[in-house]
C-alpha cells in the first residue's frame, strides 16, 4: 500500500489514524514529540498487524527536526506515499490576554508545521507524481470560536492551504485535503467538565461526541483510491454541529 507518515500520532486522533492506516496494509511513520512511551507501544501494537512501524520523534513547529524526521522515515521506511498533518495544540482564552509567544506558538504548532511538513512530503511526491496530503483542520477553523481566535486562524490557515496546495500540485498527480473535526473525545477535551461536553453533544444533530476513529476513517477514505476525485476539499466531520 506504500507509506504513510502521521504527524502527532502518539496520542489521540493521530493515534487512530496510524492504526487505521495499519489495518489496510500501509507501513506507519508514527512522529511524536513528547510521548515516547505512548508512540513505541503504539508502533508494537502497529508491527504486530504485519505491517512495519517506525515511531520517529520530532517537534514539527521546528523546520529543522521535520527535515531530519524525513530524512528517518525515507531511510526506514521508504518515501512517503501520503502525509497526514494531524499534530497540533490548543489554546483558550481571550484574545486581548494572549501574549506574542502564545500566539507564535500556536501559528508554529498548527500551520507552519503544515507547511513544513507539506515542503518535506512534496520533494519525494513531485518526482513520482502521485501522492496524497491530509490536513486535520477543526470546524473552529471554519467559523471561528470565542476564546479560541488564535486556535481558529491557525486551523482557518491550514484549510486555506489546503485548497491553495491543491490547486497547485493536483497537475502533478497530487492530491490535498483536509478533514475537520468537530468535538472529537480526546486529551485535547480535558479542560471540558462532564457538563460542559454534555452541552456540546446536545448541540450536536446527531446527538453524540465524536471519536478519534470516526475521523481516522474519514482521513483512510480521502487517502485511498475511492477519493481519486476528490482535491482541496475540507470534509466535515463533527455530528452536524456546524452545517
Ligand atoms: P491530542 O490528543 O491532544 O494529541 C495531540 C497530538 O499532537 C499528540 O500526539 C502530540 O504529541 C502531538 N503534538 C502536539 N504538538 C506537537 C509538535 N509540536 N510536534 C509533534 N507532535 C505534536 O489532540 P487530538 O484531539 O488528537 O488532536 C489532533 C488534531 O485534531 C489536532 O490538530 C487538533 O487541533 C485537531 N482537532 C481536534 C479536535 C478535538 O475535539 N479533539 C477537534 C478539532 C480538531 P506528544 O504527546 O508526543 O507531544
Amino acid at each position: 500500500m506504500g507509506t504513510v507518515l502521521i504527524t502527532g500520532a502518539s496520542r489521540g486522533i493521530g493515534s487512530a489514524c496510524a492504526l487505521a492506516f495499519a489495518r489496510e496494509g500501509y507501513d506507519v511513520a508514527v512522529n511524536y514529540n513528547k510521548s515516547k512511551d505512548n508512540a513505541e507501544t503504539l508502533v508494537r501494537e502497529i508491527s504486530s498487524l504485519g505491517v512495519r512501524a517506525l515511531a520517529v520523534q520530532a517537534d514539527v513547529s521546528d523546520s529543522a527536526q521535520v527535515s531530519r524526521m524525513f530524512e528517518t522515515v525515507r531511510a526506514e521506511l521508504g518515501t512517503v506515499d501520503v502525509l497526514v498533518n494531524n499534530a497540533g495544540i490548543s489554546m483558550y482564552g481571550l484574545l486581548t490576554d494572549l501574549s506574542d509567544s502564545d500566539w507564535d506558538r500556536m501559528i508554529a504548532s498548527d500551520l507552519s508545521s503544515v507547511f513544513y511538513c507539506c515542503r518535506c512530503a512534496l520533494s519525494d511526491m513531485l518526482s513520482s507524481h502521485s501522492g496524497v496530503i491530509i490536513n486535520i483542520a477543526s470546524m473552529w477553523g471554519e467559523v471561528g470560536a470565542s476564546c479560541e481566535a488564535a486556535y481558529s486562524a491557525a486551523k482557518a490557515g491550514v484549510i486555506g492551504l489546503t485548497k491553495a496546495l491543491a490547486k497547485e500540485v493536483g497537475p502533478s498527480g497530487i492530491r490535498v485535503n483536509a478533514v475537520s473535526p468537530g468535538v472529537v473525545m480526546t486529551d485535547m477535551m480535558s479542560d471540558f467538565s462532564d457538563d460542559d461536553i454534555r452541552a456540546l453533544r446536545d448541540e450536536t444533530p446527531l446527538n453524540s461526541i465524536g471519536e478519534p476513529l470516526d475521523i481516522a476513517d474519514a482521513v483512510v477514505f480521502l487517502a485511498s483510491d475511492k477519493a481519486r476525485f476528490i482535491t482541496g476539499q475540507v470534509l466535515s466531520v463533527n455530528g452536524g454541529m456546524v452545517i
